[in-house]
């Protein structure tokens, strides 16, 4: 088994990428951060003529970006809802447009930049782990109808064969712009565009110092000293220290997936005879698909530290699919990988501008189409074409009890067990 992530053993990083192996003295906007939030802005400045470079302490695509699961669709993590109740409806319908914004920014990437991803948009289907969640999840889809004029097809438990080869769930709600795709060739793909369009991409060049100067900043990296007139921050699950009144605003979690042999046509189509993608009802989750070759993709946050062994990792992972899916008891598990993705104490995507400096993060595990639009978001910011975004007009919590460690995690994470297990 191995315990590197199956998608880029799967699509490794191109060999012919456009790299730079020298850093120029003086840019634009330099981007920290080489996952879909930095490339994606970096695509946007460099089709504005903005000179850009980013800067990426690995290699591109190293972090979340070529490890998730490939899974999104509509709203954000905070649920339309929530959404609405805090932040009144003329905001909750901006989220709700941008969260639809967001997959036809991915599915233009192929659409008008040819990069190929094996997307499929087949909706998702969101499982009731419980009896009492589908009640919920059928007043939500109530909800949404209502409000959000919601196109979505509730499966009772007595219609579930058909749209899953699993009897561990009690009813469903399909929601048809559920996209499936695959996380390492889109983010690679970015890149090359970024490229193409003249944004410089520079692996190994980790930033460990920033110095405010009158015009601009003093960039301190791996591969030298650079100045730029703007700075932004992309560094979403992996951020640090570096800007210290950025630490607080977001914390890292760690999310873990194993992947399968392939599996037979015919298990395949028993699994997920409509090709959806999956997620069930905790609030420790388990999201779930079939990739492009046909393995079983089951993924979740165990725990939430980002240190868990492995292999540990993949026992427990593999019993809960297993549990789901007693028709994969003998199938050996390939690729055991964990990444960090950036929470947020309101679940809520950040960005913003703080001494200077453009950031944006705090995805709660819907970045995948998130990143991307807020990467966007963060570019029209720099060019001037918007004042302002939604994401940055609302506040955002933070707390004096966390500045450097997320020492309560371990807290969330029992109280978070226990509503699991009493819902
Ligand atoms: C296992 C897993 C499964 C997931 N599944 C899904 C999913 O199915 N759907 C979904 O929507 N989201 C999912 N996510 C979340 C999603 O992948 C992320 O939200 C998204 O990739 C964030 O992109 P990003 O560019 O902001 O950050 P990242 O891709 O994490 O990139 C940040 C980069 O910053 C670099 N960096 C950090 N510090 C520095 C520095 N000082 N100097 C230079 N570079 C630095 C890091 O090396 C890293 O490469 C998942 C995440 C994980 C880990």
């Amino acid at each position: 088994m191995k315990t590197t992530s199956f998608w880029s053993d799967d699509y490794p990083r191109p060999s012919d990428l456009a790299v730079v192996d020298e850093i120029p003295s003086e840019i634009d906007v330099a981007i920290i951060g080489g996952g879909y939030t930095g490339l994606s802005a970096a695509r946007t400045l460099a089709e504005n003529g903005t000179s850009v470079i980013v800067l990426e302490r690995e290699t591109i695509g190293w972090g979340a970006s070529s490890r998730n699961a490939g899974i999104t669709g509509s709203s954000l993590k905070a649920g339309m809802p929530t959404i609405f109740k805090r932040y009144g409806k003329e905001y909750g319908l901006k989220f709700w447009e941008s969260s639809l914004d967001m997959l036809e920014l991915i599915k233009d990437l192929d659409n008008e930049e040819g990069v190929d991803f094996d997307w499929h948009q087949s909706g998702d289907l969101g499982l009731a782990f419980k009896a009492s969640h589908f009640d919920s999840m059928v007043t939500r889809a109530k909800w949404s109808k209502d409000n959000l004029g919601g196109d979505v097809e509730i499966v009772p438990p007595s219609k579930m064969r058909t749209k899953i080869g699993s009897d561990a769930y009690h009813g469903g709600i399909i929601d048809k712009h559920g996209i499936g795709l695959h996380p390492a060739k889109l983010v690679f793909g970015l890149a090359e565009v970024a490229a193409r369009k003249g944004a410089l991409l520079c692996e190994e060049a980790g930033v460990f110092k920033i110095e405010k100067k009158a015009q601009g900043f003093i960039l301190h990296t791996i591969k030298g000293v650079l100045k730029a007139k703007e700075i932004v921050v992309a560094t979403n699950g992996y951020t640090d220290r570096l800007v210290q009144k950025l630490n607080p605003k977001t914390f890292p979690v760690g999310s873990y997936s194993i992947v399968t042999e392939p599996l037979s046509k015919e298990l395949q189509d028993e699994i997920s005879p409509e090709n959806h993608v999956f997620f069930d009802s905790k609030w420790f989750l388990n999201y779930f698909r079939l990739t492009p070759d046909g393995r079983m993709l089951w993924g979740g946050r165990n725990d939430l530290s980002t240190t868990l062994d492995l292999e540990k990792s993949a026992n427990t992972l593999r019993a809960q699919m297993v549990r789901a899916f007693p028709q994969l008891a003998d199938v050996p598990v390939t690729h055991t990988w964990t990444g960090q993705l950036g929470l947020t104490f309101d679940l809520m995507p950040n960005i913003g501008v703080e001494d200077g400096i453009h950031y944006a993060f705090g995805y709660g595990g819907h970045g995948l189409h998130t990143a991307l639009y807020l990467g966007r978001e963060i570019a029209w910011l720099l060019t001037g074409k918007i004042k302002s975004s939604p994401y940055m007009e609302i506040p955002h919590q933070t707390y004096f009890f966390y500045r450097d460690k997320p020492w309560f995690l371990p807290f969330a994470v029992s109280f978070y067990r226990f509503r699991d297990w009493i819902s």
